[in-house]
């Protein structure tokens, strides 16, 4: 499968061909949902009307958990809004359709010198999913969220009703739509202020820390001269109270190397089992540390590698076996960050479980762009749990607990599991959001946190 495919299944046709077997990407559940393509204003006039039963927008199927989903009813589905609209060369201005991939813009861009201002860990997330989020990168202390950069978008609601939003006009739609997580209508086309760049090129250096304190300091260091920073810990090797990890930090830079595109592989099948468990954590934990050890240090390094390394690996999603995987990611206030995260890793080294995909950023302090956007100054840290049923229920209720009692919050572009209770405490502006809901919109996510 492509990566520019919905994790859809394609085996799963029933008399209707348009009810289909549908995942995230944490490959949690696998239920039937009636698709609706999106791929014009006409499909768009018909599917979201007032009389059509509730649905929700799915994008490219790049959250982990069900904010994308509505077992048994609608989604739909946004790929087959692909136009480009404009694309303002001068000024770095691009107005698009909401199922463009960020792939696709920076296609078009960068031979141009532009780059999207905020990217996540993958490319193959489309524009109108990122908003929905309001997604963050590397940058979050330089640029905040792609929210930021959003200089305008088109909401349909299931009323017929569209709103231009921009951060003079219907600045409230905008502010609830950036980060509502698909609920306030569907972003059909939105314009984005990109960011200039000399090219394809980024100075970076690695480094290896092996306390929290260490990596605090560095994070502090970098946030002044790099515009990109995050570190990669070793989940299992916080047993002892010690933290080791390696530090990544970049900047753009001119280069005149000539760029040549890596060749992505894909994960052929989903094992019987996840790949993923104490021993081979541990392996890769120890070898992936050292190796960093040996070649830490300033190097020049493709964006692809440095922004999107999953993404050479199609489909990663399937080593967690049939059963799928959870991402946990929280984030913690700064007045409380150390503690509150090197709590949470101890709760984490004491499980035995985790991922090799362990991260750890600091945000910056910046203003919040939605109303629900998961942001605050303080630490952010994501990790992948194979499901392991109870065993990581349990350990997310003591995450969990550290949290709250943090005063932080759950990515709900990462969750399947938060309590109603975590998710108004962690989201203090939910009843302010909850005016701008489209009736005609509900995901597996609305219902669970919000009961509706
Ligand atoms: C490998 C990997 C790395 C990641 N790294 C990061 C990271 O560093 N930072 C980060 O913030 N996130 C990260 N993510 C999460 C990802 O960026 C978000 O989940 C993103 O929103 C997915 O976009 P999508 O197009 O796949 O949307 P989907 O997952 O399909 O949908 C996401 C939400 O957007 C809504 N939506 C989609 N299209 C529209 C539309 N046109 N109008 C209204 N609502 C819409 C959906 O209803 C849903 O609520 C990562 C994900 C992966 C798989």
């Amino acid at each position: 499968m492509s990566a520019h495919k919905q994790p859809l299944d394609r085996l799963a046709m029933n008399v209707d061909p348009s009810v289909r077997r549908v995942s995230s990407w944490g490959r949690l559940s696998n239920e039937l949902h009636s698709l609706v393509p999106l791929n014009d204003r006409t499909a768009l006039d018909v599917a979201l009307t007032k009389s059509a039963a509730q649905g929700v927008a799915y994008g490219n199927g790049r959250s982990y958990g069900d904010v994308c989903l509505n077992p048994g009813g609608k989604l739909w589905t946004t790929r087959g809004l692909d136009r480009f609209i404009s694309f303002d060369t001068t000024n770095g201005v691009i107005d698009c359709e909401a199922g463009v991939l960020l792939h696709e813009i920076i296609r078009v861009a960068l031979p141009h010198g532009w780059f999207p201002p905020v990217t996540p860990g993958t490319q193959f997330v489309t524009l109108g999913g990122a908003i929905a989020n309001d997604v963050h990168g590397k940058n979050h202390h330089s640029a905040g969220t792609l929210g930021e950069h959003v200089q305008s978008l088109l909401l349909r609601r299931t009323d017929g009703a569209m709103i231009e939003c921009t951060p003079g006009k219907h600045r409230d739609w905008l502010e609830a739509t950036i980060g509502g997580l698909g609920l306030t209508g569907l972003i059909v086309r939105a314009r984005v202020r990109l960011k200039k760049v000399p090219g394809p090129w980024l100075h970076t250096e690695a480094l290896t820390f092996r306390s929290l304190a260490e990596f605090f300091a560095l994070s502090m260091q970098s946030e002044r001269d790099w515009e990109h920073s995050v570190a990669w810990i070793d989940c299992i090797a916080g047993k002892g109270g010690i933290t080791r990890g390696v530090f990544f930090r970049g900047n753009h830079v001119r280069h005149d190397a000539v760029a040549r595109a890596p060749r992505p592989r894909t994960v052929p099948l989903t094992p019987p089992m996840s790949l993923i468990n104490g021993v081979s954590l541990r392996l890769f934990n120890c070898v992936y540390f050292r190796a960093n050890k040996l070649r830490s240090g300033r190097r020049l390094s493709h964006y692809v590698p440095f922004f999107y390394p999953l993404d050479n690996l199609l489909e990663w999603n399937r080593i967690y076996g049939p059963r799928g995987f959870y991402q946990y990611q929280t984030v913690v206030p700064r007045a409380v960050e150390r503690e509150a995260t090197a709590e949470l890793l101890a709760a984490i080294g004491r499980s035995g479980t985790g991922s090799f995909l362990a991260v750890l950023k600091t945000f910056g302090e910046r203003r919040q762009g939605g109303l629900l956007s998961f942001p605050m100054a303080g630490t952010t840290l994501a990790l992948d749990f194979p499901n392991l049923g109870d065993r990581t229920t349990r350990l997310f209720e003591r995450l969990n607990a550290i949290v709250l009692a943090a005063g932080g919050r759950i990515y709900p572009a990462k969750d399947a599991c938060m309590t109603r209770e975590m998710f108004v405490r962690g989201y203090p502006r939910l009843s302010e959001f909850l005016g701008f809901r489209d009736p005609g919109i509900s995901s597996a996510m609305s219902r669970r946190l919000i009961g509706s």
